[in-house]
Protein backbone atom coordinates (compact mmCIF):
# COMPACT_ATOMS: atom_id res chain seq x y z
CA UNK A 1 0.00 0.00 0.00
CA UNK A 2 2.65 2.45 1.00
CA UNK A 3 4.32 1.57 -2.27
CA UNK A 4 1.50 2.48 -4.29
CA UNK A 5 0.96 5.69 -2.11
CA UNK A 6 4.30 6.66 -3.14
CA UNK A 7 4.22 6.02 -6.47
CA UNK A 8 0.68 7.76 -7.06
CA UNK A 9 2.74 10.67 -5.55
CA UNK A 10 5.24 10.61 -7.89
CA UNK A 11 3.09 10.81 -10.69
CA UNK A 12 1.31 13.55 -9.69
CA UNK A 13 2.11 17.46 -8.64
CA UNK A 14 0.50 18.71 -6.11
CA UNK A 15 0.30 22.18 -8.20
CA UNK A 16 -2.19 20.26 -10.44
CA UNK A 17 -4.07 18.15 -8.07
CA UNK A 18 -4.98 21.41 -6.19
CA UNK A 19 -5.05 23.94 -9.28
CA UNK A 20 -8.78 21.60 -10.16
CA UNK A 21 -10.08 22.75 -7.13
CA UNK A 22 -8.95 26.28 -6.14
CA UNK A 23 -6.72 28.31 -8.76
CA UNK A 24 -3.21 29.12 -7.64
CA UNK A 25 -1.04 32.04 -8.22
CA UNK A 26 2.90 31.36 -8.68
CA UNK A 27 4.25 33.75 -5.71
CA UNK A 28 8.34 33.39 -6.04
CA UNK A 29 9.01 29.52 -5.67
CA UNK A 30 5.55 28.54 -4.18
CA UNK A 31 1.61 28.91 -4.84
CA UNK A 32 -0.74 30.56 -2.89
CA UNK A 33 -4.66 30.99 -2.63
CA UNK A 34 -7.36 31.98 -0.37
CA UNK A 35 -7.39 29.21 2.23
CA UNK A 36 -10.54 27.08 1.31
CA UNK A 37 -10.21 25.72 4.78
CA UNK A 38 -10.95 28.99 7.05
CA UNK A 39 -12.59 32.51 5.56
CA UNK A 40 -9.79 34.63 4.10
CA UNK A 41 -9.35 37.87 1.94
CA UNK A 42 -5.85 37.55 1.96
CA UNK A 43 -4.01 34.37 0.36
CA UNK A 44 -2.01 32.39 3.42
CA UNK A 45 -2.74 29.16 1.97
CA UNK A 46 0.44 27.84 0.46
CA UNK A 47 1.51 25.08 -1.75
CA UNK A 48 5.75 24.16 -2.62
CA UNK A 49 5.67 21.93 -5.93
CA UNK A 50 9.11 21.42 -4.49
CA UNK A 51 8.14 19.27 -1.05
CA UNK A 52 5.01 19.00 -2.26
CA UNK A 53 2.97 19.98 0.53
CA UNK A 54 0.49 22.55 1.32
CA UNK A 55 -0.17 25.02 4.60
CA UNK A 56 -2.20 27.56 5.67
CA UNK A 57 -0.68 30.43 7.37
CA UNK A 58 -3.89 31.84 8.79
CA UNK A 59 -5.28 28.56 10.05
CA UNK A 60 -2.54 25.77 10.43
CA UNK A 61 -3.97 23.06 7.98
CA UNK A 62 -1.41 21.65 6.39
CA UNK A 63 -0.45 18.00 4.87
CA UNK A 64 0.31 16.54 1.59
CA UNK A 65 -1.87 15.83 -2.01
CA UNK A 66 -3.69 12.81 0.29
CA UNK A 67 -4.35 15.09 3.57
CA UNK A 68 -5.49 18.03 0.77
CA UNK A 69 -8.12 16.21 -0.69
CA UNK A 70 -9.46 14.24 2.08
CA UNK A 71 -10.12 17.80 4.04
CA UNK A 72 -11.42 19.41 0.87
CA UNK A 73 -13.68 17.01 -0.09
CA UNK A 74 -14.58 15.76 3.59
CA UNK A 75 -14.10 11.96 2.26
CA UNK A 76 -11.47 9.59 3.85
CA UNK A 77 -8.38 8.34 2.94
CA UNK A 78 -9.55 5.37 0.83
CA UNK A 79 -11.19 7.56 -1.15
CA UNK A 80 -9.23 9.67 -1.68
CA UNK A 81 -6.57 7.05 -2.57
CA UNK A 82 -9.41 5.87 -5.32
CA UNK A 83 -9.97 9.67 -6.69
CA UNK A 84 -5.90 10.09 -6.70
CA UNK A 85 -5.13 6.58 -8.45
CA UNK A 86 -7.83 7.23 -11.03
CA UNK A 87 -5.92 10.71 -11.48
CA UNK A 88 -2.36 9.08 -11.71
CA UNK A 89 -3.26 6.02 -13.78
CA UNK A 90 -2.41 3.98 -11.25
CA UNK A 91 -4.07 0.88 -11.09
CA UNK A 92 -4.92 -0.22 -7.10
CA UNK A 93 -3.48 -3.74 -5.87
CA UNK A 94 -6.49 -4.10 -3.58
CA UNK A 95 -8.92 -3.10 -0.90
CA UNK A 96 -6.26 -2.21 1.81
CA UNK A 97 -6.19 0.86 3.47
CA UNK A 98 -10.08 1.18 4.51
CA UNK A 99 -9.83 1.54 8.30
CA UNK A 100 -12.81 -0.49 9.91
CA UNK A 101 -14.32 3.39 10.57
CA UNK A 102 -14.41 4.08 7.08
CA UNK A 103 -15.70 0.83 6.36
CA UNK A 104 -18.50 1.73 8.49
CA UNK A 105 -19.32 4.83 6.96
CA UNK A 106 -19.68 2.73 3.83
CA UNK A 107 -22.36 0.67 5.01
CA UNK A 108 -24.10 3.85 6.10
CA UNK A 109 -24.31 5.41 3.00
CA UNK A 110 -25.46 2.16 1.23
CA UNK A 111 -28.28 1.94 3.28
CA UNK A 112 -28.93 5.84 3.19
CA UNK A 113 -28.51 5.37 -0.74
CA UNK A 114 -31.30 2.07 -0.55
CA UNK A 115 -33.85 3.77 1.84
CA UNK A 116 -33.66 6.99 -0.80
CA UNK A 117 -35.34 4.62 -3.45
CA UNK A 118 -37.43 2.73 -1.37
CA UNK A 119 -39.35 5.75 -0.09
CA UNK A 120 -38.94 7.76 -3.94
CA UNK A 121 -40.26 4.35 -4.83
CA UNK A 122 -43.02 4.12 -2.30
CA UNK A 123 -43.83 8.16 -2.88
CA UNK A 124 -44.05 7.59 -6.78
CA UNK A 125 -45.29 4.33 -7.94
CA UNK A 126 -47.21 2.78 -4.22
CA UNK A 127 -50.25 3.21 -3.10
CA UNK A 128 -49.15 4.03 0.44
CA UNK A 129 -47.83 7.10 -1.19
CA UNK A 130 -50.84 8.71 -2.85
CA UNK A 131 -52.02 10.81 -0.30
CA UNK A 132 -48.37 12.43 -0.69
CA UNK A 133 -47.63 12.42 -3.91
CA UNK A 134 -50.55 14.67 -4.40
CA UNK A 135 -49.49 17.28 -2.06
CA UNK A 136 -46.49 17.12 -4.18
CA UNK A 137 -48.16 17.51 -7.00
CA UNK A 138 -50.32 20.34 -5.92
CA UNK A 139 -47.47 22.02 -5.28
CA UNK A 140 -46.22 22.36 -8.58
CA UNK A 141 -43.26 19.96 -8.39
CA UNK A 142 -43.38 17.91 -11.34
CA UNK A 143 -42.12 14.10 -11.12
CA UNK A 144 -38.62 14.86 -13.10
CA UNK A 145 -37.85 17.19 -10.29
CA UNK A 146 -39.52 14.57 -7.55
CA UNK A 147 -36.32 12.30 -8.69
CA UNK A 148 -33.87 14.89 -8.85
CA UNK A 149 -34.13 15.99 -5.76
CA UNK A 150 -35.09 12.05 -4.48
CA UNK A 151 -37.95 12.79 -2.54
CA UNK A 152 -39.83 10.50 -0.92
CA UNK A 153 -42.62 8.76 1.26
CA UNK A 154 -42.01 7.26 4.37
CA UNK A 155 -44.73 4.39 5.03
CA UNK A 156 -46.77 5.30 8.37
CA UNK A 157 -45.88 1.81 9.20
CA UNK A 158 -42.30 1.95 10.26
CA UNK A 159 -41.76 -1.77 9.84
CA UNK A 160 -42.50 -1.96 6.17
CA UNK A 161 -39.34 0.16 5.85
CA UNK A 162 -36.99 -1.76 8.32
CA UNK A 163 -38.20 -5.05 6.80
CA UNK A 164 -37.06 -4.34 3.21
CA UNK A 165 -33.96 -3.33 4.98
CA UNK A 166 -33.20 -5.85 6.93
CA UNK A 167 -34.01 -8.17 4.10
CA UNK A 168 -30.78 -6.75 2.11
CA UNK A 169 -28.67 -7.72 5.06
CA UNK A 170 -28.26 -4.93 6.80
CA UNK A 171 -27.60 -5.11 10.49
CA UNK A 172 -30.29 -3.46 13.26
CA UNK A 173 -27.21 -1.85 14.56
CA UNK A 174 -26.04 -0.23 11.39
CA UNK A 175 -29.36 1.14 11.14
CA UNK A 176 -29.63 2.61 14.08
CA UNK A 177 -26.07 4.33 13.50
CA UNK A 178 -27.98 6.19 10.57
CA UNK A 179 -29.99 8.73 12.31
CA UNK A 180 -33.21 7.40 10.63
CA UNK A 181 -33.97 4.56 13.09
CA UNK A 182 -34.92 4.49 16.45
CA UNK A 183 -35.21 2.18 19.37
CA UNK A 184 -38.30 2.66 21.57
CA UNK A 185 -37.16 2.17 25.14
CA UNK A 186 -40.30 0.13 26.19
CA UNK A 187 -40.20 -2.78 23.91
CA UNK A 188 -37.07 -2.19 22.04
CA UNK A 189 -38.87 -2.12 18.43
CA UNK A 190 -37.16 0.08 16.20
CA UNK A 191 -39.73 3.01 14.23
CA UNK A 192 -38.95 5.11 11.52
CA UNK A 193 -38.50 8.68 12.31
CA UNK A 194 -39.68 10.01 9.08
CA UNK A 195 -43.01 7.45 9.06
CA UNK A 196 -45.72 8.89 7.44
CA UNK A 197 -43.45 11.93 6.57
CA UNK A 198 -42.92 13.47 2.75
CA UNK A 199 -38.78 12.58 2.99
CA UNK A 200 -36.28 14.68 1.21
CA UNK A 201 -32.38 13.60 0.87
CA UNK A 202 -29.68 15.38 2.20
CA UNK A 203 -27.06 15.11 0.43
CA UNK A 204 -23.30 16.44 0.26
CA UNK A 205 -21.81 18.13 -2.64
CA UNK A 206 -20.71 14.55 -4.05
CA UNK A 207 -23.79 13.67 -4.26
CA UNK A 208 -23.60 11.37 -1.45
CA UNK A 209 -27.14 10.84 0.67
CA UNK A 210 -25.87 11.94 4.41
CA UNK A 211 -29.55 11.85 5.66
CA UNK A 212 -33.17 12.61 5.62
CA UNK A 213 -35.33 15.95 6.61
CA UNK A 214 -38.90 15.21 6.65
CA UNK A 215 -42.02 17.26 6.23
CA UNK A 216 -45.57 16.81 7.89
CA UNK A 217 -48.41 15.88 5.32
CA UNK A 218 -51.49 18.16 5.31
CA UNK A 219 -53.50 16.85 8.15
CA UNK A 220 -50.97 15.89 10.41
CA UNK A 221 -51.25 16.36 14.67
CA UNK A 222 -50.71 19.72 15.24
CA UNK A 223 -48.02 18.41 17.75
CA UNK A 224 -45.25 16.77 15.38
CA UNK A 225 -42.46 19.34 14.55
CA UNK A 226 -43.77 20.13 11.01
CA UNK A 227 -40.18 19.49 9.84
CA UNK A 228 -37.22 17.52 11.05
CA UNK A 229 -33.87 16.24 10.28
CA UNK A 230 -31.19 13.33 10.64
CA UNK A 231 -29.44 13.44 14.51
CA UNK A 232 -26.19 14.75 14.19
CA UNK A 233 -24.04 11.05 12.92
CA UNK A 234 -20.93 9.99 11.89
CA UNK A 235 -22.13 10.95 8.25
CA UNK A 236 -24.14 13.93 8.53
CA UNK A 237 -23.03 16.86 10.28
CA UNK A 238 -26.04 20.07 10.09
CA UNK A 239 -23.35 22.62 10.09
CA UNK A 240 -21.42 21.50 7.41
CA UNK A 241 -24.39 20.78 4.75
CA UNK A 242 -26.03 22.93 2.03
CA UNK A 243 -29.76 21.37 0.97
CA UNK A 244 -29.25 21.22 -3.53
CA UNK A 245 -25.69 22.03 -3.30
CA UNK A 246 -24.73 18.64 -5.41
CA UNK A 247 -27.55 20.07 -7.66
CA UNK A 248 -26.17 23.89 -8.09
CA UNK A 249 -22.71 24.31 -7.59
CA UNK A 250 -21.84 24.57 -10.99
CA UNK A 251 -24.52 27.03 -11.92
CA UNK A 252 -23.61 28.64 -9.18
CA UNK A 253 -19.96 28.90 -10.41
CA UNK A 254 -21.19 29.96 -13.79
CA UNK A 255 -23.91 32.57 -12.29
CA UNK A 256 -20.92 33.82 -9.65
CA UNK A 257 -23.80 33.92 -7.37
CA UNK A 258 -25.41 31.92 -5.09
CA UNK A 259 -29.11 32.58 -3.66
CA UNK A 260 -29.70 31.51 -0.19
CA UNK A 261 -32.74 30.47 0.84
CA UNK A 262 -34.30 28.79 3.96
CA UNK A 263 -36.46 25.88 3.52
CA UNK A 264 -36.19 22.68 1.25
CA UNK A 265 -39.66 23.92 -1.21
CA UNK A 266 -37.90 27.69 -1.39
CA UNK A 267 -34.90 26.18 -3.18
CA UNK A 268 -36.95 23.46 -4.92
CA UNK A 269 -39.39 25.61 -6.61
CA UNK A 270 -37.05 28.03 -8.47
CA UNK A 271 -34.69 25.29 -9.45
CA UNK A 272 -37.45 24.00 -11.51
CA UNK A 273 -38.58 27.30 -12.79
CA UNK A 274 -34.75 27.56 -14.01
CA UNK A 275 -33.31 29.54 -11.06
CA UNK A 276 -30.33 26.78 -10.59
CA UNK A 277 -27.73 28.78 -8.41
CA UNK A 278 -29.54 28.32 -5.21
CA UNK A 279 -28.63 26.81 -2.46
CA UNK A 280 -31.14 26.12 1.42
CA UNK A 281 -29.52 26.50 5.02
CA UNK A 282 -32.91 24.94 6.32
CA UNK A 283 -32.63 27.69 9.00
CA UNK A 284 -32.26 31.38 9.40
CA UNK A 285 -28.67 31.65 10.02
CA UNK A 286 -25.68 30.44 8.12
CA UNK A 287 -22.35 28.45 9.91
CA UNK A 288 -18.90 29.47 9.02
CA UNK A 289 -18.63 25.97 7.49
CA UNK A 290 -21.58 26.55 4.89
CA UNK A 291 -20.24 29.84 4.28
CA UNK A 292 -16.79 28.23 3.47
CA UNK A 293 -17.93 25.50 1.17
CA UNK A 294 -19.76 28.38 -0.70
CA UNK A 295 -16.51 30.45 -0.89
CA UNK A 296 -15.13 27.77 -3.03
CA UNK A 297 -17.28 28.55 -5.91
CA UNK A 298 -18.41 32.56 -5.91
CA UNK A 299 -18.15 35.12 -3.55
CA UNK A 300 -21.83 36.54 -3.74
CA UNK A 301 -24.62 35.72 -1.41
CA UNK A 302 -28.09 36.52 -2.50
CA UNK A 303 -30.02 36.37 0.66
CA UNK A 304 -33.83 34.75 -0.30
CA UNK A 305 -34.71 34.83 3.37
CA UNK A 306 -37.72 35.26 5.67
CA UNK A 307 -37.51 39.39 5.31
CA UNK A 308 -37.27 40.23 8.79
CA UNK A 309 -34.50 37.73 8.88
CA UNK A 310 -31.64 40.68 10.05
CA UNK A 311 -33.74 41.18 13.01
CA UNK A 312 -32.31 37.87 15.01
CA UNK A 313 -28.70 37.64 16.67
CA UNK A 314 -27.93 34.26 15.28
CA UNK A 315 -28.57 36.26 11.37
CA UNK A 316 -26.66 39.63 12.53
CA UNK A 317 -23.65 36.92 13.37
CA UNK A 318 -24.66 35.39 9.57
CA UNK A 319 -24.29 38.69 8.23
CA UNK A 320 -20.89 39.37 10.25
CA UNK A 321 -19.24 36.52 9.17
CA UNK A 322 -19.99 36.47 5.72
CA UNK A 323 -18.81 40.51 5.16
CA UNK A 324 -15.25 39.25 7.69
CA UNK A 325 -15.14 36.98 4.99
CA UNK A 326 -15.24 39.08 1.92
CA UNK A 327 -18.95 38.03 0.43
CA UNK A 328 -20.61 40.36 -1.45
CA UNK A 329 -24.03 40.00 0.37
CA UNK A 330 -26.98 41.33 -1.55
CA UNK A 331 -30.87 40.66 -0.85
CA UNK A 332 -33.62 39.50 -2.60
CA UNK A 333 -36.93 41.10 -1.99
CA UNK A 334 -40.40 39.72 -2.45
CA UNK A 335 -42.08 42.59 -1.39
CA UNK A 336 -45.36 42.08 1.18
CA UNK A 337 -47.33 39.96 -0.86
CA UNK A 338 -45.41 36.72 -0.88
CA UNK A 339 -43.58 35.26 2.43
CA UNK A 340 -41.10 33.27 0.59
CA UNK A 341 -39.34 32.21 -2.72
CA UNK A 342 -41.53 29.09 -3.28
CA UNK A 343 -44.66 30.96 -2.77
CA UNK A 344 -44.05 33.98 -4.89
CA UNK A 345 -42.15 31.70 -8.07
CA UNK A 346 -45.20 29.60 -7.82
CA UNK A 347 -47.32 32.68 -8.09
CA UNK A 348 -45.32 34.92 -10.58
CA UNK A 349 -42.46 33.55 -12.35
CA UNK A 350 -41.61 36.72 -14.14
CA UNK A 351 -42.01 38.56 -10.82
CA UNK A 352 -39.10 36.57 -9.52
CA UNK A 353 -37.04 36.56 -11.87
CA UNK A 354 -37.27 40.42 -12.36
CA UNK A 355 -36.53 40.65 -8.52
CA UNK A 356 -33.20 38.90 -9.15
CA UNK A 357 -31.72 41.43 -11.38
CA UNK A 358 -32.17 44.28 -8.65
CA UNK A 359 -31.52 42.84 -5.82
CA UNK A 360 -30.23 45.05 -2.69
CA UNK A 361 -26.97 45.39 -0.83
CA UNK A 362 -27.47 44.35 2.57
CA UNK A 363 -26.60 47.47 4.66
CA UNK A 364 -29.31 49.24 2.27
CA UNK A 365 -31.79 46.16 3.33
CA UNK A 366 -31.12 46.49 6.65
CA UNK A 367 -31.24 50.59 6.70
CA UNK A 368 -34.89 50.15 4.59
CA UNK A 369 -36.21 47.43 6.99
CA UNK A 370 -35.80 49.22 9.88
CA UNK A 371 -36.93 52.67 8.40
CA UNK A 372 -40.51 50.46 7.93
CA UNK A 373 -40.93 49.01 11.36
CA UNK A 374 -40.21 51.71 13.14
CA UNK A 375 -40.76 54.68 10.94
CA UNK A 376 -39.23 58.36 10.75
CA UNK A 377 -41.73 60.50 12.09
CA UNK A 378 -41.01 60.26 16.16
CA UNK A 379 -38.06 60.28 17.86
CA UNK A 380 -38.90 57.27 19.08
CA UNK A 381 -38.42 55.66 16.19
CA UNK A 382 -35.72 57.57 14.75
CA UNK A 383 -33.90 56.23 18.25
CA UNK A 384 -35.16 52.61 17.30
CA UNK A 385 -33.84 52.74 13.85
CA UNK A 386 -30.78 53.67 15.32
CA UNK A 387 -30.60 51.01 17.82
CA UNK A 388 -31.17 48.44 14.91
CA UNK A 389 -28.98 50.13 12.29
CA UNK A 390 -25.92 50.94 14.44
CA UNK A 391 -24.83 47.60 15.35
CA UNK A 392 -24.59 46.32 11.92
CA UNK A 393 -22.65 49.29 10.41
CA UNK A 394 -20.03 49.27 12.85
CA UNK A 395 -19.44 45.82 11.92
CA UNK A 396 -19.08 46.85 8.00
CA UNK A 397 -15.15 45.42 7.57
CA UNK A 398 -14.71 47.64 4.75
CA UNK A 399 -13.93 51.37 5.98
CA UNK A 400 -15.19 53.44 3.24
CA UNK A 401 -18.55 51.25 2.55
CA UNK A 402 -18.59 51.77 6.27
CA UNK A 403 -18.57 55.53 5.70
CA UNK A 404 -20.69 55.62 3.38
CA UNK A 405 -23.42 53.94 5.51
CA UNK A 406 -23.09 56.12 8.50
CA UNK A 407 -23.61 58.86 5.74
CA UNK A 408 -26.66 56.93 4.65
CA UNK A 409 -28.09 56.62 7.77
CA UNK A 410 -27.60 60.68 8.68
CA UNK A 411 -29.25 60.97 5.60
CA UNK A 412 -32.42 58.82 6.16
CA UNK A 413 -32.74 59.88 9.92
CA UNK A 414 -32.38 63.73 8.78
CA UNK A 415 -28.93 63.73 10.72
CA UNK A 416 -25.11 64.89 10.03
CA UNK A 417 -23.02 61.89 9.53
CA UNK A 418 -20.46 63.33 12.46
CA UNK A 419 -23.35 63.21 15.02
CA UNK A 420 -24.38 59.76 13.80
CA UNK A 421 -20.55 58.73 13.99
CA UNK A 422 -20.91 59.96 17.45
CA UNK A 423 -23.60 58.22 18.21
CA UNK A 424 -21.81 54.83 17.12
CA UNK A 425 -19.28 55.05 19.83
CA UNK A 426 -21.87 54.22 22.04
CA UNK A 427 -22.49 50.81 20.28
CA UNK A 428 -18.96 49.68 20.95
CA UNK A 429 -18.09 46.14 19.58
CA UNK A 430 -15.97 43.56 20.38
CA UNK A 431 -12.75 43.86 18.42
CA UNK A 432 -12.60 40.89 15.92
CA UNK A 433 -9.28 39.22 16.79
CA UNK A 434 -8.31 37.54 13.61
CA UNK A 435 -7.54 34.25 13.65
CA UNK A 436 -3.76 34.95 12.24
CA UNK A 437 -3.09 37.78 14.80
CA UNK A 438 -0.74 35.91 17.41
CA UNK A 439 -1.48 36.65 21.39
CA UNK A 440 0.89 39.51 22.46
CA UNK A 441 2.70 39.21 25.63
CA UNK A 442 5.61 40.05 27.05
CA UNK A 443 8.57 38.01 25.77
CA UNK A 444 11.29 36.95 27.88
CA UNK A 445 14.95 38.29 25.85
CA UNK A 446 15.41 34.27 25.52
CA UNK A 447 12.12 34.07 23.45
CA UNK A 448 13.12 37.27 21.77
CA UNK A 449 16.21 35.47 20.50
CA UNK A 450 14.64 32.82 19.20
CA UNK A 451 12.06 35.03 17.51
CA UNK A 452 14.95 36.76 15.90
CA UNK A 453 16.96 33.40 15.13
CA UNK A 454 13.75 31.97 13.25
CA UNK A 455 13.39 35.16 11.62
CA UNK A 456 16.95 34.89 10.76
CA UNK A 457 16.92 31.34 9.00
CA UNK A 458 13.63 32.60 7.41
CA UNK A 459 16.12 35.41 5.59
CA UNK A 460 18.60 32.75 4.45
CA UNK A 461 16.11 30.71 3.37
CA UNK A 462 14.64 33.12 1.19
CA UNK A 463 17.72 33.46 -1.00
CA UNK A 464 18.35 31.25 -3.72
CA UNK A 465 21.69 30.34 -2.41
CA UNK A 466 21.65 29.20 1.33
CA UNK A 467 24.66 27.06 1.45
CA UNK A 468 26.69 30.61 0.58
CA UNK A 469 24.93 32.88 2.81
CA UNK A 470 25.08 30.30 5.82
CA UNK A 471 28.63 30.39 6.21
CA UNK A 472 28.70 33.88 6.30
CA UNK A 473 26.25 34.10 9.03
CA UNK A 474 27.51 31.71 11.46
CA UNK A 475 30.79 33.86 11.33
CA UNK A 476 29.44 36.33 13.39
CA UNK A 477 26.64 34.51 15.71
CA UNK A 478 26.23 30.79 16.93
CA UNK A 479 22.28 29.90 17.08
CA UNK A 480 20.84 29.20 20.59
CA UNK A 481 17.89 27.30 19.56
CA UNK A 482 18.51 23.99 19.31
CA UNK A 483 16.08 23.05 16.28
CA UNK A 484 17.72 25.73 14.64
CA UNK A 485 21.10 24.29 15.17
CA UNK A 486 19.79 20.39 14.08
CA UNK A 487 18.61 22.35 10.77
CA UNK A 488 21.75 24.24 10.01
CA UNK A 489 23.99 21.26 10.66
CA UNK A 490 22.19 18.94 8.13
CA UNK A 491 21.73 21.98 5.64
CA UNK A 492 25.50 22.08 6.01
CA UNK A 493 26.10 18.03 4.70
CA UNK A 494 24.54 18.96 1.72
CA UNK A 495 26.40 19.78 -1.61
CA UNK A 496 23.78 21.48 -3.30
CA UNK A 497 20.54 23.18 -1.60
CA UNK A 498 17.24 21.29 -2.21
CA UNK A 499 14.44 21.40 0.01
CA UNK A 500 13.15 18.08 -0.50
CA UNK A 501 16.95 16.75 0.33
CA UNK A 502 16.89 18.77 3.07
CA UNK A 503 13.50 17.68 4.24
CA UNK A 504 14.48 14.14 3.78
CA UNK A 505 17.10 14.75 5.81
CA UNK A 506 15.80 15.96 8.91
CA UNK A 507 14.43 13.90 12.38
CA UNK A 508 10.55 13.91 11.41
CA UNK A 509 10.06 16.24 14.97
CA UNK A 510 12.18 19.01 13.24
CA UNK A 511 10.94 18.69 9.44
CA UNK A 512 7.46 20.90 10.45
CA UNK A 513 10.21 23.68 11.53
CA UNK A 514 12.04 23.94 8.42
CA UNK A 515 8.63 23.43 6.05
CA UNK A 516 7.52 26.65 8.38
CA UNK A 517 10.64 28.70 7.81
CA UNK A 518 10.75 27.28 3.67
CA UNK A 519 7.37 28.29 3.28
CA UNK A 520 7.95 31.91 5.30
CA UNK A 521 10.42 32.35 3.04
CA UNK A 522 8.14 33.56 0.40
CA UNK A 523 6.97 36.54 1.96
CA UNK A 524 10.15 38.03 2.00
CA UNK A 525 10.36 39.70 -1.04
CA UNK A 526 13.82 41.57 -0.62
CA UNK A 527 16.71 41.76 -3.39
CA UNK A 528 20.14 40.36 -2.68
CA UNK A 529 21.91 43.93 -1.29
CA UNK A 530 18.71 44.45 0.58
CA UNK A 531 18.33 40.64 2.20
CA UNK A 532 21.60 41.54 3.16
CA UNK A 533 20.90 44.43 4.87
CA UNK A 534 18.25 42.96 6.85
CA UNK A 535 20.87 39.98 7.77
CA UNK A 536 23.15 42.87 9.12
CA UNK A 537 20.70 44.27 11.46
CA UNK A 538 19.14 40.81 12.33
CA UNK A 539 22.40 39.72 13.81
CA UNK A 540 23.25 42.45 15.13
CA UNK A 541 19.86 42.64 17.15
CA UNK A 542 20.09 39.19 18.46
CA UNK A 543 24.00 39.51 19.50
CA UNK A 544 22.52 42.93 21.55
CA UNK A 545 19.89 41.08 23.64
CA UNK A 546 22.76 38.79 24.22
CA UNK A 547 25.41 41.06 25.44
CA UNK A 548 22.14 42.92 27.27
CA UNK A 549 21.31 39.32 29.13
CA UNK A 550 25.11 38.96 29.88
CA UNK A 551 25.28 42.41 31.47
CA UNK A 552 22.11 41.61 33.55
CA UNK A 553 23.55 38.18 34.50
CA UNK A 554 27.60 40.09 35.45
CA UNK A 555 25.62 43.10 37.68
CA UNK A 556 23.89 40.32 39.27
CA UNK A 557 27.19 38.91 40.13
CA UNK A 558 28.59 41.85 41.09
CA UNK A 559 25.89 42.44 43.32
CA UNK A 560 26.64 39.54 45.45
CA UNK A 561 30.10 39.88 45.39
CA UNK A 562 30.04 43.26 46.85
CA UNK A 563 27.96 42.23 49.93
CA UNK A 564 29.95 39.42 50.33
CA UNK A 565 33.19 41.52 49.79
CA UNK A 566 35.16 39.34 47.75
CA UNK A 567 37.51 42.18 46.34
CA UNK A 568 39.58 39.83 43.66
CA UNK A 569 36.39 38.47 42.01
CA UNK A 570 34.86 42.30 41.75
CA UNK A 571 37.88 43.48 39.75
CA UNK A 572 38.26 40.63 36.86
CA UNK A 573 34.03 41.03 37.18
CA UNK A 574 34.18 44.82 36.37
CA UNK A 575 36.62 43.97 34.01
CA UNK A 576 33.89 41.47 32.49
CA UNK A 577 31.27 43.77 32.28
CA UNK A 578 33.05 46.97 30.86
CA UNK A 579 34.51 44.53 28.11
CA UNK A 580 30.92 43.61 27.12
CA UNK A 581 29.98 46.81 27.24
CA UNK A 582 31.84 48.00 25.16
CA UNK A 583 31.22 45.14 22.56
CA UNK A 584 27.37 46.27 22.71
CA UNK A 585 28.46 49.80 21.69
CA UNK A 586 30.46 48.75 19.27
CA UNK A 587 27.65 47.16 17.76
CA UNK A 588 26.17 47.87 13.92
CA UNK A 589 29.79 46.77 12.54
CA UNK A 590 28.55 43.48 11.59
CA UNK A 591 29.60 43.55 7.31
CA UNK A 592 29.13 40.22 5.34
ZN1 LIG B 1 -6.52 28.30 6.31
Amino acid sequence: MTSQVEEIKKKLDIIDVINRYLPLKKRGRHHVACCPFHGEKTPSFTVSPELQIFKCFGCGKSGDVFTFLQEFERIDFREALEELAKLAGVKLEHSEGLTQSDAKKRVFLEINHQLARFYTYILTSHPLGKKALEYVLNRGINLDTIKQFRLGYAPANSQLTINYLLKKGYQVSDLIATGTFGQSQYNQRLYDRFSDRLTFALCDFRDRILGFSGRVLPGAKPELAKYINSPETELYHKSHTLFGLNLSRQAIKEKKSVIVVEGEFDLISPYQSGVKNIVAIKGTAFTQDQLQLLSRYTDTLILGLDSDFAGTNAAKKSIEMADDMGFDIQVLTLGDQYKDPDEAIRADAQFFYSQLEKTLPIWDFIIQSAVKSYGIDTIKGKKQILQTVIPFINKISNQVIRSDYFQKLAQVIGSTTESIIQESKHYSTTPVVSLSTPITKTETPPQKIEKLEEYLLTLIFSSPKPLILLPKVLAHLSFTTSRFNQIISSLSTLKKFKPQKLSALLAPEIEPTFINLYLQATEIKLEAPSRRLEIEKVINQIKGLKYRQTLLEISQKIASAETLNQQSDLTSLENEYNQTLNLLQKLNQTKL
